[in-house]
């Protein structure tokens, strides 16, 4: 490749907005020599490559927009912890077909048991397969929504949770809300409905959550558009985060 044709191509593909291939157009055409790549070989190649660092760029992107306390993955999730739990209905989750219908995912139980850590890991995979992300808790969101009302900026505010395709809304049911609180939550839920997924995350049971809203109609408006289309995991073991402690406690009365 004549120099002259490199400075051109590298201009053009800055101009198309490929800045990897005008990074690494002399290295392709010496994997290209090297290999003897046909053309369409060679363009695919280039292609494939610029697409995978245009993807991996949009995906470290969207982590940093969607406020994810962290980034674990189900990898990272030990199932031999929890065998009531069936590690394929949350695997069938990963699959995130319930995203791409529009659907809702709830994972219910008491405090350690990972909850917050598959719902993570489910909003992590949605980002990486290109779907926009962002997390709350519910708490947050609801101090977000009502300062934005008393400053006449609810319907911007609101933008926030409608916008991404995955909104993951952790820790319901934590503190009860006042029924103006539950309202604008039911504003957040009934706009989304069928239009974007809800991952919630919840300590109380569905039938708890009347004392949650402070109003049974609200609660069960809002549970009738989360639950129409929801796939429900509950998570009824011991907590993770006491494992540890536990242990130690044990091996220590052991000892004594
Ligand atoms: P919850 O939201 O249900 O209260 P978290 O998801 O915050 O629980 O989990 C508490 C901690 O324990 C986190 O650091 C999480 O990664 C870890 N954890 C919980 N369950 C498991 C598990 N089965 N395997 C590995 N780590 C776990
Ligand atoms: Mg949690």
């Amino acid at each position: 490749m004549s120099q002259l044709t490199g400075n051109r191509i590298r201009t053009t593909a800055g101009k198309l907005g490929l800045p990897h291939l005008a990074e690494t157009i002399t290295e392709f055409t010496r994997r290209a020599d090297e290999a003897k790549m046909g053309y369409l070989d060679f363009l695919d190649l280039v292609l494939s490559e610029e697409l995978a660092v245009r993807d991996d760029r949009r995906f470290r992107q969207g982590l940093r927009l969607s406020r994810l306390p962290h980034h674990k993955t189900l990898d990272e999730y030990d199932f031999s912890f929890q065998p009531d739990l069936d590690p394929r209905k949350v695997k069938d989750l990963a699959t995130l077909s319930f995203v791409e219908d529009r659907a809702n995912a709830a994972l219910l139980g008491p405090p350690g048991v990972g909850k917050t850590h598959i719902a993570v890991a489910l909003a992590v995979a949605a980002c990486r397969a290109g779907y926009s992300i962002y997390f709350t808790t519910l708490d947050d969101m609801v101090r977000n929504l009502k300062t934005a009302e008393a400053a006449g900026r609810l319907v911007n505010k609101l933008g926030t949770y409608l916008r991404p395709s995955v909104l993951v809304v952790d820790e319901v049911g934590y503190q009860p809300l006042e029924r103006a609180e539950a309202n604008l939550v039911f504003q957040v839920i009934s706009k989304r409905y069928e239009k974007g997924s809800v991952i919630l995350t919840s300590n109380k049971t569905f039938s708890e959550w009347g004392q949650v809203f402070g109003d049974e109609v609200l609660a069960t408006a809002i549970l009738d558009r989360l639950l129409h289309h929801c796939e429900v995991v509950s998570i009824n073991g011991n907590s993770y985060r006491l494992k540890n402690r536990l242990q130690t406690i044990e091996r220590d009365a052991d000892v004594a």
